[in-house]
């Protein structure tokens, strides 16, 4: 597990925010089409109240989700004794940082939404941005309003929505890590998120890149479960293939799509890290090594570049989407 929840850190709170408004989005209308997962096909966390889910691919949204959604009930109870995991790397927070530097100039207001304790926003002040914001709840919240030349808010998305509406403000970025896989009607989510940008405002985010080709590999080598369809810790399942067209619906254009290094050829090339999960760790540190191979000799730009390329035949663990408000 250690190589997949990753990144989860900065979500917990941001999940509990917006379930707690979640009535204030219109509710879509969901029909799946082909196949579909039930029963013991899912890996579940709360399968006693939750057996009723299944998950397939909905013609409405344009993505593999769960459905009915659990309730918001059972998610903010759930999400209430989550343990966080460890947060992402630094390393993953420098290409972030990196890969804004492409699209926005220092100068730009940038808003992480669900930030945490503030390590991206620190990473995105060490590489020279200078008008930062984020949201946060609770203790997170406590420890990252503390940060100097950050202004971080205790807002949920409707709240912050209001504020930036009274204040006449808007961000020409916007940063969600690990959320939109987490929360129940995800577009609406994305289309709320489009009242804050400015035109032309860049939305960036991560979320897992499931149902790959490589996946589709080794459950046919395996004949094991779909191991990514954790429930409730993922209601969403999007994928490099379907991620254009649900952009779209929502109101944006793909900029560019990337990724994280596709861990599943580990899984393929015998260290299955599913089966044998005390592996998880040695293939983490080995996928480290690979990126530092060309961050250490001045070839970030050929790993980006083959990242790129992952991106565009559909493989990658994570994938980095930029998108702009259209
Ligand atoms: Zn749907």
């Amino acid at each position: 597990m250690y190589i997949i929840s990753k990144g989860l850190s900065l979500i917990i709170i941001l999940v509990r925010i917006i379930l707690d408004r979640i009535g204030a989005y219109e509710s879509m209308k969901h029909t799946f089409t082909g196949r579909t997962y039930s029963g013991d096909e899912i890996t579940w966390r709360s399968k006693s109240i939750l057996s009723d889910l299944k998950i397939g691919f909905c013609e409405e949204c344009g993505f593999f989700h769960a459905h009915p959604y659990p309730s918001e009930d059972f998610l903010s109870e759930y999400y209430q004794y989550y343990e966080i995991p460890c947060p992402l790397h630094s390393e993953e927070r420098d290409r972030i940082a990196r890969l804004l530097f492409k699209r926005v100039s220092p100068s730009s207001s940038i808003i992480d939404i669900g930030c945490g304790k503030g390590e991206m926003l620190s990473t995105l002040l060490a590489h020279g941005f200078k008008n930062l914001y984020g949201t946060e709840f609770g203790s997170m919240y406590d420890e990252s309003k503390k940060l100097e030349s950050i202004n971080v808010l205790p807002y949920n998305i409707v709240d912050l929505c209001d504020w930036c509406e009274k204040e006449n403000k808007s961000f020409e970025c916007a940063i969600l890590i690990n959320v939109f896989e987490h929360v129940p009607e995800p577009i609406n989510l994305m289309k709320m998120i489009k009242k804050i940008l400015s035109p032309d405002g860049i939305l960036m985010f991560i979320v897992p890149n499931d149902f790959s080709k490589l996946q589709a590999v080794y459950l046919e080598k395996t004949k094991m479960k779909p191991w990514f369809l954790i429930l409730p810790d993922h209601v969403n399942f999007f994928s490099l293939d379907t991620i254009d067209k649900v952009m779209e619906k929502a109101g944006y254009e793909v900029l560019h799509k990337t990724v994280q290094y596709p861990l599943e050829f580990f899984l393929l090339q015998g260290d299955d890290y599913i089966a044998m999960p005390e592996l998880g760790k040695i293939c983490h540190h080995k996928r480290v090594e690979f990126e530092r191979s060309f961050t250490t000799t001045d070839k970030t730009s050929d790993l980006e570049a083959i990242y790129d390329a992952f991106a565009r035949v559909g493989i990658g663990r994570d994938m980095y989407i930029v998108a702009r408000s259209v």
